[in-house]
């Protein structure tokens, strides 16, 4: 799990190095599909549930689950990037947010900081005998204090030989409650967060997740191991 942690975080610093007005969500695929194949990997979400790339890209409004295609990035768009790798079976999960180009304004730069903040914050909680609801109401207090919301139906989830495992780590919930996180275990923690309403829906494309009120949203994740020696990141960019 390392190594595929090690694989997505070079796939999406690539994509991101080469982040920038005019670029289409496609092109930005491929840089993720070829950095993947050229550490030795396979991507884990082409053709997982029938998706249809190697990257979920997802700009402004759109939360999560973004296909894809000739959309062309603008100057200011926020853009999320999801991206998984599989190594000798096991899998890693990884996504960050970047506005693409030099004007990108307060708003949008803050909802960017407080949603990679809260990410940090939530791993600060995975140490063994701690709860997913210490996760969870981490994430939750960091994005409330800073004004903005949480996405309830979708959620983290245990990582490892799938994708998606037991347990779901949701970004809203009571410290103390839930599952207890023990040595050994790999999680994927992923606030998904809105300057507006924290209701979604799904675009006619039956993938695309967006916040109903159009409202902006940004995406991190990362892959974690519990360890006894407290959280290990597994898909941490090689500059940090
Ligand atoms: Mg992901
Ligand atoms: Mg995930």
């Amino acid at each position: 799990m390392r190594s595929a942690g090690q694989v997505v975080a070079v796939a999406l610093d690539a994509v991101f190095d080469a982040l920038e007005p005019g670029i289409t969500t496609a092109e930005l695929d491929d840089i993720a599909r070829r950095t993947i194949r050229a550490e030795g990997a396979k991507p884990a979400f082409l053709g997982l549930y029938g998706f249809p790339a190697v990257a979920c890209i997802s700009i402004n409004a759109e939360i999560v689950h973004g296909i894809p295609g000739e959309r062309i990035v603008s100057d200011g768009d926020l853009v999320s990037v999801d991206c998984g790798a599989i190594v000798d079976g096991f899998y890693s999960d990884h996504a960050r947010t970047a506005v693409a180009g030099d004007n990108a304004d307060d708003e949008r730069l803050r909802l960017v900081d407080i949603c990679r903040e809260s990410l940090l914050q939530g791993i600060e909680q995975c140490v063994p005998h701690n709860r997913v609801g210490d996760i969870s109401n981490a994430v939750e207090q960091f994005v409330r204090d800073a004004g903005f919301e949480l996405v309830r139906e979708y959620v983290g989830h245990g990582v490892g030989r799938e994708l998606h495992e037991a347990p779901p780590v949701p970004n809203v919930g009571n410290a103390g409650t839930g599952p207890l996180l023990m040595e050994g275990m790999t999680i994927a923690i992923e606030p998904m967060i809105m300057s507006g309403s924290w209701e979604t829906k799904v675009l006619d494309d039956g993938w695309t997740v967006v916040t109903a009120d159009g409202s902006l949203s940004a995406h991190f994740e990362h892959t974690v191991a519990i360890t006894a020696d407290g959280p290990e990141v597994l898909t941490s960019a090689r500059n940090g």
